[in-house]
């Protein structure tokens, strides 16, 4: 019924989560209302995103260049690394304005069932960026904030467990309780994660 491109815009959107097809059929025809300007620079931005952000090589958070703008800033505490899963759960964490340390990526959490294996996600390069630190600047903590799930907190006893052994001196915590269980840290609000990440604990 509606004019081919008019279509093919309807079956792009409707791909996107959370939206179904009257909803990718009434954001159509309002991009088909707006301004060139406006539609290009959607068009525009979609494709910067995808050319331009990488993951950084130290910590596989979001960049733009070889390294993130938090890995990059020298004012970071470089012995303190927080490992989450996802590059969004780093945005709630320096909202809090509690941490000051780096940060490594995972990637997602350990879930057998689905196929995700240690190897799928960035574990091998957080336990070397732990046991290879450099002697002038040790990792002395390492905060556990994955999700407060099944497989988020498999992911934390995992980790906990083969540091134990491999940097035995080295403090692994995990956020306190506080945060809803089952939830993810991507919707948690700054006051319950602050407490959370002020409440850390031994693992
Ligand atoms: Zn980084």
């Amino acid at each position: 019924m509606l004019a081919p491109p008019l279509q093919r815009l309807v079956t792009e959107l409707s791909k996107l989560p959370g939206i179904g097809n009257r909803t990718a059929q009434r954001l159509a025809f309002h991009v088909l209302r707006t301004s060139e300007a406006d539609a290009f620079a959607l068009a525009e931005a979609i494709r910067d995103v995808k050319l331009k952000i990488t993951l950084c090589e130290i910590c596989f958070n979001l960049a733009e260049g070889p390294r993130c703008a938090i890995c990059l800033d020298e004012r970071r505490d470089l012995s303190t690394l927080c490992v989450v899963e996802e590059p969004q759960d780093v945005i709630p964490i320096e909202r809090t304005h509690e941490y000051r340390g780096l940060y490594h990526v995972l990637g997602g959490a350990l879930s057998p069932i689905d196929g995700v294996d240690p190897e799928d996600l960035k574990l091998s390069e957080l336990f070397a960026r732990v046991e290879n630190a450099p002697a002038d600047a040790p990792v002395r903590e390492v905060v556990l904030a994955t999700n407060p799930t099944t497989t988020g907190e498999a992911t934390a006893l995992y980790v906990a467990d083969r540091l134990r052994t491999s940097a035995p001196e080295v403090t692994v915590t995990r956020l306190a309780s506080g945060l809803p269980v089952g939830a993810d840290l991507e919707y948690a609000d700054e006051v319950t994660l602050g407490k959370a990440l002020a409440g850390r604990r031994a693992l």
